[in-house]
C-alpha cells in the first residue's frame, strides 16, 4: 500500500521524496505528547520494541539484547516500538489524552481512519487506523492503532513538521490495550525494518534514528494522584478506568492516594510522603519494594481518614526512579452547610472581641473552634443547656473557624475574626 500510493503521488506529480534511500536519515523526537488539559507527569510505558530474532515462536532479542519483545507462533517478529498509555489507557483515549505526533518532518503516504479503535484480541479482523509519513531520506514511519475519527485533517501527499498532530493513540486492528505502534520502514519495496534505537542487538542501523535515545529501562514516576474513592484501575477491556480524581476535600473527608509508576524492576524502591500545610510529615516517610519487573504498575493507600485536621494546601509526594513527583491537594473546613435546618442560627458580634454569643432555634451541642492552621484549638459538648456562649478571651487574634453542631446533627462552620 505503501508502493501503491507512493506510485499514486508520483503520476500527479506530488511525490515529495523519492523512495530510493539518500542523505542522511531523521532523528526523530517522541511521537506522543500530553494533550494540553492532561496534568499527569508521564502518560506513557514502552511494552515492546523490536524483536531482532526471526526464529519463533518465543525467540526473542531487542535491540539491548533483551527479550522485551513478542513475537506469535504464526511467524510474525514484532516489527515496532509499542508506546503503552498509563495510567488510564482507555479513559485517556475516551479524552484525547495521548496525542500522536510527527517524529520527523515528512509527506503523509498513508492515512486511514474509521475503524473500530478499542480492540482487546489480536484475532480481532478490523483493519487500524494508521498514518505513514515518508522522510527526506525516503524512509517511512507508521503510526499504528489510532483513535477512530482522530486522524489529523491532512491528507495524503500533504507536508507534516515534526511534532506536527497526527491522530490519538487508541486501540485500533490487532491490539489489546490503547498503544502506539511505531514502526521504521525503508528501501524501495519498505520490507527493510529500522530499528530506531542504536544498541548491541540491533544490526539495522549503525547510529540511533532518536534525537535523544531514551534509556532501555527507564524507571518513571508517571502519576501522583488523590482521589474521593478508591480508583477503579483495571475494568474489564474494553470498559474505560474510573479514576475518581479529586484535589480538593474537606476535614472529615476519606481520600485514597496512589503513584502510577513506569518501567519497574523487582526489588526497586519507591518511597511516598504525605505533608501537611505547615511541611510536616503526617505519617513519615515510607516505601515500597516492587514485588515483581513491569512496565507498569500502581501503588494504592488508603482510604485516609480523620487526619486531615489543617485547612490548607497538602503535599503528596513519591520518589522512584531518581525522581521526586509532588501532588497538592486542598484540604477546606467542611462549609456544606445545611442552611435549610440551619439558617436560624446566627452567631454575633463577627468579628468580636472576647465573646462570641450564638442564638439558635435548635440546641447547638458541640462546637469546635479550629485556628487558621486547621489545628483544633477548643472544643466543647453541652447537651444539656445548649451552647450559647463562648468566652474567647484567651486566644490570640485572627481568624478562626467555629463548627456548631446541633442535637440533631446539623453542622454549620462559621469564619470568625477575633480583634
Ligand atoms: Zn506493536
Amino acid at each position: 500500500m505503501i508502493q501503491a500510493n507512493i506510485e499514486e503521488l508520483r503520476r500527479e506529480n506530488k511525490l515529495s521524496f523519492s523512495e530510493n534511500r539518500r542523505g542522511n536519515h531523521p532523528f526523530f523526537i517522541w511521537p506522543i505528547q500530553k494533550a494540553n488539559d492532561v496534568t499527569f507527569n508521564e502518560i506513557y510505558s514502552i511494552y515492546n520494541y523490536v524483536d531482532h530474532n526471526t526464529g519463533f515462536p518465543n525467540q526473542l532479542t531487542d535491540y539491548n539484547c533483551g527479550m522485551r519483545t513478542y513475537d506469535t507462533a504464526a511467524g510474525y517478529n514484532h516489527e515496532g516500538t509499542d508506546i503503552v498509555t498509563w495510567p488510564f489507557p482507555w479513559k485517556m483515549l475516551d479524552d484525547d489524552g495521548v496525542e500522536i505526533i510527527a517524529a520527523a518532518p515528512g509527506q503523509i503516504i498513508i492515512k486511514d481512519d474509521g475503524e473500530f479503535d478499542r480492540s482487546c484480541t489480536f484475532n480481532n479482523p478490523d483493519p487500524w487506523n494508521l498514518i505513514v509519513v515518508q522522510h527526506s531520506d525516503g524512509s517511512v514511519a507508521a503510526y499504528g492503532h489510532i483513535k477512530n475519527g482522530s486522524t489529523t485533517i491532512k491528507n495524503v501527499g500533504d507536508m507534516v513538521s515534526a511534532g506536527e498532530y497526527l491522530g490519538i493513540v487508541g486501540s485500533s486492528g490487532i491490539s489489546t490495550i490503547p498503544h502506539l505502534h511505531f514502526e521504521v520502514l525503508t528501501d524501495a519495496t519498505f520490507t527493510t525494518i529500522i530499528d530506531p534505537y542504536f544498541g548491541a542487538c540491533n544490526s539495522t542501523t549503525a547510529d540511533s534514528w532518536w534525537q535523544a535515545q531514551k534509556p532501555y529501562t527507564d524507571p518513571g514516576i508517571n502519576a501522583v494522584l488523590t482521589h474521593s474513592a478508591a480508583p477503579v484501575v483495571f475494568p474489564p477491556c474494553p470498559t474505560s478506568e474510573t479514576p475518581n480524581l479529586s484535589s480538593d476535600f474537606e476535614t472529615d473527608d476519606e481520600i485514597y492516594f496512589t503513584v502510577f509508576v513506569r518501567d519497574q524492576t523487582i526489588n526497586d524502591n519507591v518511597t511516598f510522603e504525605i505533608l501537611k500545610p505547615d511541611n510536616t510529615s503526617l505519617f513519615g516517610t515510607w516505601s515500597a519494594t516492587a514485588s515483581a519487573t513491569s512496565p507498569s504498575w500502581y501503588y494504592l493507600y488508603g482510604p485516609y481518614s480523620g487526619f486531615f485536621d489543617m485547612v490548607g494546601e497538602w503535599k503528596w509526594q513519591a520518589t522512584f526512579g531518581g525522581e521526586t513527583v509532588t501532588h497538592t491537594f486542598n484540604v477546606e473546613a467542611p462549609l456544606n452547610i445545611e442552611e435549610e435546618d440551619f439558617n436560624q442560627t446566627s452567631e454575633y458580634p463577627n468579628p468580636f472581641n472576647n465573646v462570641i454569643n450564638i442564638s439558635s432555634s435548635t440546641k447547638i451541642v458541640k462546637a469546635n473552634l479550629v485556628d487558621i492552621l486547621g489545628k483544633s484549638v477548643l472544643s466543647i459538648e453541652e447537651s444539656l443547656e445548649g451552647i450559647t456562649r463562648i468566652d474567647l478571651s484567651g486566644f490570640s487574634n485572627g481568624m478562626y473557624f467555629l463548627m456548631l453542631e446541633s442535637d440533631a446533627n446539623e453542622k454549620k462552620t462559621i469564619k470568625l475574626i477575633k480583634e
